[in-house]
């Protein structure tokens, strides 16, 4: 099946990247928040500085709380976030959507919001944003729990009227003669991903480090870069795929950093997308990053499953292998910079890697739990060079395609 692909993908990727560049700081900030344990509830206190308009809910499996607010700037510390007390095992918080700011509170059981306020605060104008928590039963919990009508989902990249599933575009692998990369830089806004030993968030290395790529890769003037998010906000996973397959990429990085209960635990790995998971850390790491929708709130009932068809079988097969030279090319260089894991290249059942036309790795560039590893990554050296490796990695890749092309084209063979 040959469909053309409408144009407006790269052009409404583009216009939204330069939306983001324009976006002005908050003008309501979140400078405090408290948890305390009472005799029969907890008091969950959030310190504003204006009035705002709020909704809240709650979600289960696992337990949460979910507030939702116009985009507000966050004025706190970030450790603050680990903290737990009485129903409370913590929080996260962030950009939702653009305009849009969430919290997810996770809770240790089912509890009841008894009391939601807000309530002025002093004389500077500030205001508190207070919610009661009472331990309730499951059945109770559920009763209640749920996406309230018009909680909208992440922002949708995808131009109106595309289909997830129409394949095989007439060379969709070059534009203006550059091959379209698409970074993707793993969590984001109100999901932070993994938290360093020194306190660094997921989100932030690999936004810092995507952008060194993107420039790596430019300065190539090979490749035309598209990140699917090049600021500090969510985006699901689903999102994350669309980008690539309406941007018609050449290539899809996704780009993340690991942590493990032990802090020896250190190296780079590289993932590739397959069903069965090579061993069961890779199967357990992959479970955790599908996990990023959950936890930032998003209504996956409303996320259907991908159709399953010959057709998507068969460019899948080709993008697998595809994925798994590129893989090849990686780890090599990746191994020039630092020290990589003893199974280097590991397969596992990634969602974010689902793209059936577009070959995707998944790169977990370190352990943030791991002094060493966090340490290095924190520095400029390590993150012009990780970049700098990427970028030859994915030159030989297309090297060595264009390479294999030659040769089928030389032995008669029908081009891809
Ligand atoms: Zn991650």
């Amino acid at each position: 099946m040959r469909v053309s692909w409408p144009s407006v993908g790269l052009t409404a990727l583009l216009a939204l990247n330069m939306n983001a560049a324009v976006q002005a700081e908050p003008d309501v900030w979140v400078s405090e928040v408290r948890l305390g344990k009472h005799a029969n509830h907890t008091r969950f206190v959030l310190s504003l500085s204006k009035k705002i308009e709020f909704e809240v809910f709650t979600l289960a499996d696992p337990y949460r709380i979910v507030v939702d607010f116009p985009e507000v700037g966050w004025r706190i510390d970030p450790a603050a976030a680990q903290n737990a007390a009485g129903v409370v095992k913590g929080f996260r918080y962030g950009l939702y959507r653009p305009g849009r700011s969430r919290m997810v509170i996770d809770l240790e059981a089912p509890a009841v919001i008894a009391n939601k306020f807000l309530l002025p605060r002093g004389k500077l104008n500030e205001y508190r944003l207070v919610l009661d928590l009472v331990p309730t039963e499951r059945t109770k919990y559920l009763a209640t729990a749920g996406w309230p009508k018009g909680v909208e989902l992440a922002p949708a990249v995808a131009p109106e009227g595309v289909s997830d599933f129409e394949l095989g575009a007439d060379d969709p692998k070059l534009t203006n003669g550059k091959r379209i990369v698409v970074i993707d830089p793993g969590h984001g806004g109100v999901d932070p991903g993994a938290t360093g030993v020194s306190g660094m968030y997921e989100k932030d290395l690999v936004l810092a480090l995507g952008k060194s790529l993107r420039n790596a890769l430019e300065a190539t003037g090979k490749f035309t870069v598209v990140m699917t998010r090049d600021h500090d906000i969510f985006m699901s996973l689903k999102a994350r795929v669309a980008v690539a397959r309406r941007s018609k990429a050449a290539m899809f990085i996704s780009l993340h950093a690991d942590s493990a209960p032990g802090s020896s635990v250190k190296g780079a790995s590289v993932y590739t997308l397959s069903e069965q998971a090579s061993d069961r850390e890779a199967d357990a790491l992959a479970h955790a990053e599908n996990q990023s929708d959950i936890i930032a709130g998003v209504d996956l009932t409303k996320e259907p499953d991908i159709v399953s068809s010959i057709l998507i079988d068969l460019a899948q097969r080709e993008t697998k292998n595809n994925s798994v030279k590129f893989a090849k090319l990686l780890v090599p260089e990746l191994q020039k910079v630092g020290t990589l894991t003893q199974k280097s290249h590991r397969f596992a059942g990634f969602r974010v890697l689902k793209a059936p036309d577009v070959p995707s790795v998944l790169i977990e560039v370190g352990y943030l739990t791991n002094a060493a590893d966090e340490s290095a990554m924190r520095a400029n050296w390590w993150r012009r060079g990780m970049a700098q490796a990427i970028a030859r990695a994915v030159d030989q890749y297309f090297k060595q395609s264009r390479q294999e092309q030659k040769t089928d084209a030389a032995a008669g063979r029908a081009g891809p």
